[in-house]
Protein backbone atom coordinates (compact mmCIF):
# COMPACT_ATOMS: atom_id res chain seq x y z
CA UNK A 1 0.00 0.00 0.00
CA UNK A 2 0.92 3.77 -0.40
CA UNK A 3 2.09 5.66 1.97
CA UNK A 4 -1.39 7.75 1.20
CA UNK A 5 -3.55 5.03 1.50
CA UNK A 6 -1.68 3.86 5.04
CA UNK A 7 -1.94 7.47 6.44
CA UNK A 8 -6.44 7.29 5.64
CA UNK A 9 -6.39 3.72 6.79
CA UNK A 10 -4.71 4.55 10.19
CA UNK A 11 -6.44 7.67 10.45
CA UNK A 12 -10.17 6.11 9.71
CA UNK A 13 -9.66 3.88 12.66
CA UNK A 14 -9.09 6.52 15.20
CA UNK A 15 -11.80 8.04 17.55
CA UNK A 16 -12.06 11.86 17.83
CA UNK A 17 -9.59 13.31 20.59
CA UNK A 18 -7.56 11.04 19.26
CA UNK A 19 -4.52 12.30 16.96
CA UNK A 20 -2.33 10.66 14.98
CA UNK A 21 2.32 11.59 15.13
CA UNK A 22 3.50 9.99 12.07
CA UNK A 23 7.01 8.58 13.15
CA UNK A 24 9.22 9.85 9.85
CA UNK A 25 12.46 8.57 11.08
CA UNK A 26 15.17 7.36 8.95
CA UNK A 27 12.82 8.41 6.21
CA UNK A 28 13.61 10.70 3.37
CA UNK A 29 11.53 14.39 2.83
CA UNK A 30 10.00 13.05 0.12
CA UNK A 31 7.96 10.50 1.98
CA UNK A 32 7.15 13.01 4.58
CA UNK A 33 6.34 15.03 1.37
CA UNK A 34 3.50 12.27 0.08
CA UNK A 35 2.02 12.23 4.01
CA UNK A 36 1.62 15.80 4.33
CA UNK A 37 -0.16 15.75 0.83
CA UNK A 38 -2.63 13.16 1.62
CA UNK A 39 -3.12 15.96 4.89
CA UNK A 40 -0.85 14.66 7.64
CA UNK A 41 0.68 17.15 9.41
CA UNK A 42 1.90 16.16 12.86
CA UNK A 43 5.34 14.19 12.28
CA UNK A 44 7.43 12.76 15.11
CA UNK A 45 11.37 11.87 15.13
CA UNK A 46 13.33 10.86 17.34
CA UNK A 47 17.14 12.27 15.89
CA UNK A 48 18.05 15.77 16.88
CA UNK A 49 20.28 16.24 14.24
CA UNK A 50 17.90 14.62 11.74
CA UNK A 51 14.68 16.71 12.71
CA UNK A 52 17.15 20.03 12.17
CA UNK A 53 18.08 18.76 8.27
CA UNK A 54 14.53 17.81 7.50
CA UNK A 55 12.42 20.51 8.57
CA UNK A 56 14.02 23.25 6.72
CA UNK A 57 13.25 21.28 3.62
CA UNK A 58 9.25 20.66 4.79
CA UNK A 59 6.14 22.85 4.63
CA UNK A 60 6.73 25.53 7.83
CA UNK A 61 2.53 24.66 9.25
CA UNK A 62 4.28 20.81 9.95
CA UNK A 63 3.82 20.52 13.87
CA UNK A 64 6.89 18.61 14.45
CA UNK A 65 6.97 16.25 17.58
CA UNK A 66 10.46 15.12 19.16
CA UNK A 67 9.51 11.38 20.63
CA UNK A 68 13.75 9.94 20.85
CA UNK A 69 16.03 10.16 23.25
CA UNK A 70 17.14 13.97 23.82
CA UNK A 71 20.70 14.45 24.34
CA UNK A 72 21.53 17.70 26.19
CA UNK A 73 24.11 18.98 23.54
CA UNK A 74 20.89 18.56 21.03
CA UNK A 75 18.73 20.25 22.82
CA UNK A 76 19.25 23.51 21.00
CA UNK A 77 18.67 22.26 17.38
CA UNK A 78 15.12 21.64 17.46
CA UNK A 79 14.01 24.30 20.20
CA UNK A 80 13.55 27.46 18.03
CA UNK A 81 10.71 25.19 16.09
CA UNK A 82 9.57 21.99 18.07
CA UNK A 83 5.73 21.35 18.97
CA UNK A 84 5.83 18.91 21.85
CA UNK A 85 8.67 16.56 23.24
CA UNK A 86 7.12 13.10 24.02
CA UNK A 87 10.75 12.08 25.96
CA UNK A 88 11.61 13.96 29.43
CA UNK A 89 13.14 11.74 31.39
CA UNK A 90 14.86 13.84 34.13
CA UNK A 91 14.34 16.78 35.83
CA UNK A 92 17.36 17.69 34.57
CA UNK A 93 16.79 17.26 30.58
CA UNK A 94 13.17 19.28 31.47
CA UNK A 95 15.47 22.17 33.06
CA UNK A 96 17.66 22.36 30.32
CA UNK A 97 14.72 22.34 27.67
CA UNK A 98 13.38 25.65 29.78
CA UNK A 99 16.96 27.25 29.55
CA UNK A 100 17.02 26.62 25.96
CA UNK A 101 13.17 28.03 25.38
CA UNK A 102 14.12 30.91 26.66
CA UNK A 103 16.70 31.80 24.74
CA UNK A 104 14.37 31.48 21.95
CA UNK A 105 11.79 33.02 23.64
CA UNK A 106 9.58 30.00 23.16
CA UNK A 107 7.31 28.16 25.53
CA UNK A 108 7.95 24.16 24.50
CA UNK A 109 5.09 21.66 25.75
CA UNK A 110 6.40 18.55 27.11
CA UNK A 111 5.72 15.22 28.16
CA UNK A 112 6.87 13.26 31.03
CA UNK A 113 8.41 9.82 29.73
CA UNK A 114 7.29 6.91 31.99
CA UNK A 115 8.88 3.26 32.05
CA UNK A 116 6.02 0.80 32.02
CA UNK A 117 7.91 -2.06 30.01
CA UNK A 118 9.27 -4.78 31.96
CA UNK A 119 12.56 -5.00 29.84
CA UNK A 120 15.25 -2.81 31.11
CA UNK A 121 16.41 -1.13 28.32
CA UNK A 122 13.25 1.27 27.77
CA UNK A 123 13.96 5.18 29.18
CA UNK A 124 11.90 6.86 31.31
CA UNK A 125 10.56 8.07 34.76
CA UNK A 126 9.41 5.34 36.90
CA UNK A 127 6.22 5.98 38.66
CA UNK A 128 7.69 6.81 42.26
CA UNK A 129 10.59 9.09 40.90
CA UNK A 130 8.07 11.13 38.36
CA UNK A 131 5.93 11.60 41.94
CA UNK A 132 9.01 12.29 43.68
CA UNK A 133 9.86 15.06 40.70
CA UNK A 134 6.58 16.68 40.82
CA UNK A 135 6.09 17.00 44.71
CA UNK A 136 9.42 18.37 44.99
CA UNK A 137 7.90 21.11 43.18
CA UNK A 138 10.76 22.86 41.30
CA UNK A 139 9.28 22.37 38.43
CA UNK A 140 6.55 25.40 39.01
CA UNK A 141 9.46 27.72 38.64
CA UNK A 142 10.81 26.39 34.84
CA UNK A 143 8.14 29.11 32.88
CA UNK A 144 9.08 28.10 29.32
CA UNK A 145 8.00 24.96 29.68
CA UNK A 146 4.59 23.55 29.93
CA UNK A 147 4.05 19.99 30.86
CA UNK A 148 1.33 18.40 28.73
CA UNK A 149 0.88 15.23 30.10
CA UNK A 150 2.37 11.72 29.66
CA UNK A 151 4.39 9.04 27.54
CA UNK A 152 4.66 5.50 27.69
CA UNK A 153 5.97 2.99 25.75
CA UNK A 154 5.06 -0.47 26.35
CA UNK A 155 6.90 -4.08 25.77
CA UNK A 156 7.73 -5.72 22.90
CA UNK A 157 5.93 -8.80 23.61
CA UNK A 158 3.11 -10.56 21.34
CA UNK A 159 0.82 -11.04 24.96
CA UNK A 160 -1.45 -8.50 23.95
CA UNK A 161 -2.84 -8.77 27.59
CA UNK A 162 0.51 -7.76 29.07
CA UNK A 163 0.34 -5.16 26.73
CA UNK A 164 -3.27 -3.56 27.27
CA UNK A 165 -2.08 -4.04 31.16
CA UNK A 166 0.65 -1.83 31.24
CA UNK A 167 -1.07 1.15 28.70
CA UNK A 168 -3.52 0.79 31.27
CA UNK A 169 -1.36 1.54 34.39
CA UNK A 170 -0.21 3.97 32.63
CA UNK A 171 -3.58 5.88 32.00
CA UNK A 172 -4.05 5.11 36.06
CA UNK A 173 -1.32 7.17 36.66
CA UNK A 174 -1.68 9.50 34.38
CA UNK A 175 -5.34 10.20 36.03
CA UNK A 176 -3.39 10.39 39.55
CA UNK A 177 -0.83 12.97 38.43
CA UNK A 178 -3.68 15.07 36.99
CA UNK A 179 -5.44 15.16 40.09
CA UNK A 180 -2.50 15.72 42.20
CA UNK A 181 -0.56 18.43 40.23
CA UNK A 182 -2.63 19.54 37.49
CA UNK A 183 -6.11 19.58 38.63
CA UNK A 184 -7.05 22.97 37.64
CA UNK A 185 -5.40 23.05 34.13
CA UNK A 186 -7.03 21.85 31.30
CA UNK A 187 -3.33 21.52 29.31
CA UNK A 188 -2.42 18.29 31.05
CA UNK A 189 -4.48 16.58 28.67
CA UNK A 190 -2.15 14.36 26.36
CA UNK A 191 -1.09 10.86 26.82
CA UNK A 192 1.51 9.66 24.20
CA UNK A 193 1.15 5.96 24.17
CA UNK A 194 0.98 3.19 21.15
CA UNK A 195 2.65 2.47 17.67
CA UNK A 196 2.39 0.41 14.55
CA UNK A 197 2.18 -2.84 16.12
CA UNK A 198 0.14 -2.02 19.64
CA UNK A 199 -1.94 1.77 18.95
CA UNK A 200 -5.32 0.13 18.97
CA UNK A 201 -4.70 -1.22 22.23
CA UNK A 202 -3.64 2.09 23.20
CA UNK A 203 -6.39 3.53 21.75
CA UNK A 204 -9.18 1.32 23.57
CA UNK A 205 -6.70 2.24 27.21
CA UNK A 206 -7.17 6.12 26.46
CA UNK A 207 -4.12 7.31 24.53
CA UNK A 208 -4.76 10.80 23.02
CA UNK A 209 -1.49 10.42 20.74
CA UNK A 210 -1.08 7.47 18.81
CA UNK A 211 3.11 7.19 17.25
CA UNK A 212 2.86 5.30 13.99
CA UNK A 213 6.16 4.94 11.63
CA UNK A 214 6.20 1.44 9.81
CA UNK A 215 2.57 1.00 9.34
CA UNK A 216 3.08 4.18 7.21
CA UNK A 217 6.05 4.57 6.00
CA UNK A 218 7.02 0.70 5.64
CA UNK A 219 10.30 -0.45 6.74
CA UNK A 220 12.63 2.07 7.77
CA UNK A 221 15.26 3.16 4.69
CA UNK A 222 18.50 3.52 6.20
C1 LIG B 1 10.23 4.62 16.15
C2 LIG B 1 9.33 5.04 17.23
C3 LIG B 1 7.93 4.93 17.09
C4 LIG B 1 7.27 4.31 15.87
O1 LIG B 1 7.54 2.96 15.81
P1 LIG B 1 6.81 2.01 14.74
O2 LIG B 1 6.86 0.67 15.36
O3 LIG B 1 7.62 2.13 13.49
O4 LIG B 1 5.43 2.52 14.57
C5 LIG B 1 7.13 5.38 18.13
N1 LIG B 1 7.66 5.92 19.25
C6 LIG B 1 8.98 6.05 19.42
C7 LIG B 1 9.49 6.63 20.68
C8 LIG B 1 9.86 5.60 18.42
O5 LIG B 1 11.18 5.72 18.62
Amino acid sequence: MSITANIQEVVAGLPPGVRLVAISKYQPAEAVREAYDAGQRVFGESRAQELKDKQPQLPPDIEWHFVGTLQKNKIKYIIPFVTLIHSIDSFSLLAEVDKYARKEGRTVDCLLQIHIAREETKFGFAFGECREMLEEGTWKSLANIRIRGLMGMATFTDSQEQVADEFRSLKGFFEEIKKEYFPDETGFSELSMGMSDDYRLAVGEGSTLVRVGSRIFGERRY
